[in-house]
């Protein structure tokens, strides 16, 4: 069974000048299919399918934080991986979500194609949709392959962007609260 998208890469392949019957490439567009495929499969993936009930009821009013979450994506520019970590912090407000989900949530919306911008405010929208926390703070530092092997190469290079919500937003000491915990990891 040919996977759908081995056609295009074979396209791109022979496109580039290459021989795609060479032993080397002859599996490659399969491949590559299946490849891209895993990397994007968070289009087959929904929000309440992927916490499936995993809340729990708690009267906890601390900041949680899960930090160094490890992320892997794909820029919408140039279908180039950008890869790096996230922090994800909320204040509960009765709910607590368990807590490989918060690594979940990341993964899922880190495998579809966008930007880091937009990448960091799902995660931080999602999980505020599903705790209804008092407030979430998100941070990313990631570098983008697209900046680091074209062009004028900036390997260093890495991107911060964060988003706050509700707590993180209104008020300085939760907002500073959030940035000292990231620092001391
Ligand atoms: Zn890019």
């Amino acid at each position: 069974m040919t996977h759908p998208l081995a056609s295009h890469f074979e396209q791109i392949i022979t496109g580039i000048g290459e021989d795609v019957d060479r032993e080397g490439l002859a599996k490659t567009p399969e491949r590559a299919a299946k490849a891209f495929e895993y990397l994007t499969e968070g289009y087959q993936q929904d929000l309440g399918t992927l916490v499936n009930g995993a809340l729990f009821e708690s009267d906890l009013d601390e900041m949680i934080i899960v930090r160094n979450i490890e992320l892997y994506s794909l820029c919408e520019h140039h279908l180039l991986p950008f890869f790096g970590r996230a922090q994800v912090a909320y204040i509960p407000d009765g709910r607590v979500l368990g807590l490989s989900k918060v690594a979940r949530i990341v993964d899922m919306y880190a495998r579809r194609l966008q930007i880091q911008e937009q990448l960091t405010r799902e995660i931080a929208e999602a999980v505020q949709s599903v705790t209804g926390a008092r407030g979430v703070g998100v941070q990313i530092e990631a570098r983008h392959m697209c900046m680091m092997m074209r062009g004028v190469s900036k390997q260093n290079s890495e991107m911060s962007t964060s988003v706050m919500l509700g707590t993180f937003r209104h008020s300085q000491s939760t907002r500073n609260e959030f940035l000292q915990l990231i620092k001391s990891g």
